[in-house]
């Protein structure tokens, strides 16, 4: 497994620090199963006694055989054979993110506890939407809409203002200073904090570990890539889809939304901005207009 805990070009010393200097809606991979992609070509090889497989990455390369039958496996849905691979990554993602992160069940988590951690380091931060941003409030400005550009700059005030009282009171309440308050209540003092914590609103940041298979991995992708998806799920996703793609390239070098993927919408309630071209692999109009609104 190769581990590292590096993010914008700096290592850190510990998965602690990383999660520190980690912006709100990043996930980071920490940690992969290095050389996975062999064994997967491998275990593919064995099903089939195909002995023509190498043990070292040449066999992956294009149109050789290890790359041929993972990516064979991948497509016909055998998928034991790409759960011989791993990854983990650390997120620190807004509480509505990572309750929709922890919803593929394929994983082992491990979270940030407020039960034994305090708020007090400033180490609870906040999501504030897009549509708050001075960016977005002064382009309704310049589009003439003065009028709703007052009511988003009030609307972020009030926002800001209820997240950062709840987060002081938070602190208020869950400071050592009050311990022997509880005490003397004869309340258990980690009891309270946990209590505390329904006080936070469900935008304020969680840090976790998450560790997959690559199969899993792969599943849970494409789900969240869908535009249907809440877009800060799928912006979570596209990040963790492209450090994938570096490290298991074979695996995870053309995984893509669901239609991509299937050649087609699986979904039953379409997004309406995807059509697929005759190949069934470019989706042209959607990219059309993702490209002209940059
Ligand atoms: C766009 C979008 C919108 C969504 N909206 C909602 C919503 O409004 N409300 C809501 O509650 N959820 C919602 N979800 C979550 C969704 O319903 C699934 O719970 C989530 O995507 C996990 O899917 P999954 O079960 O396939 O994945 P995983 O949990 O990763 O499971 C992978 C696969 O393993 C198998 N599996 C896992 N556990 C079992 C089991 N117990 N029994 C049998 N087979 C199992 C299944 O084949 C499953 O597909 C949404 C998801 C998406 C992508």
């Amino acid at each position: 497994m190769a581990v590292n805990f590096e993010y914008n070009g700096v290592t850190y010393k510990n998965a602690i620090e990383l999660t520190r200097a980690m912006p709100l809606l990043t996930s980071v991979m920490v940690g992969y199963y290095d050389g996975a992609e062999v064994l997967l070509a491998n275990a593919g090889a064995l099903c089939y006694d195909t002995v023509q497989v190498a043990h070292d990455p040449e066999t992956l390369q294009p149109n050789k055989i290890g790359k041929r039958i993972t990516t064979h496996c991948r497509d016909s849905h055998h998928n034991t054979v790409i759960e011989h691979g791993a990854a983990t990554f650390v997120k620190k993602v807004p509480i509505f993110v990572a309750r929709q992160d922890l919803r593929a069940r394929h994983a082992s988590f491990d979270e940030r506890s407020l039960r034994y951690c305090r708020a007090t380091d400033g180490s609870l931060t906040y999501f504030i939407p897009h549509y708050y941003s001075d960016r977005f409030i002064q382009s309704a400005d310049e589009k003439g809409l003065s009028h709703y550009a007052d009511e988003l700059r009030l609307q972020r005030d009030e926002w800001i203002e209820d997240h950062e009282r709840a987060i002081q009171r938070y602190s208020r309440y869950t400071d050592d200073e009050l311990n022997g308050m509880w005490d003397a209540l004869g309340l258990n003092p980690e009891r309270v904090r946990e209590t505390q914590r329904s006080r936070l609103p469900v935008g304020i940041n969680t840090v976790y570990m998450d560790t997959r298979n690559l199969w899993s991995w792969i599943h849970h992708s494409e789900k969240r890539l869908c535009l249907r998806a809440q877009d800060e799920i799928r912006r979570l996703r596209r990040q963790e889809v492209n450090q994938l793609a570096k490290v298991f390239p074979t695996v995870f070098g053309d995984v893509n939304m669901p239609c991509y993927m299937a050649g087609g919408c699986p979904e039953a309630k379409k997004c309406g901005l995807i059509q697929l071209d005759e190949t069934g692999k470019w989706a042209l109009p959607y990219l059309k207009r993702k490209n002209s609104t940059k």
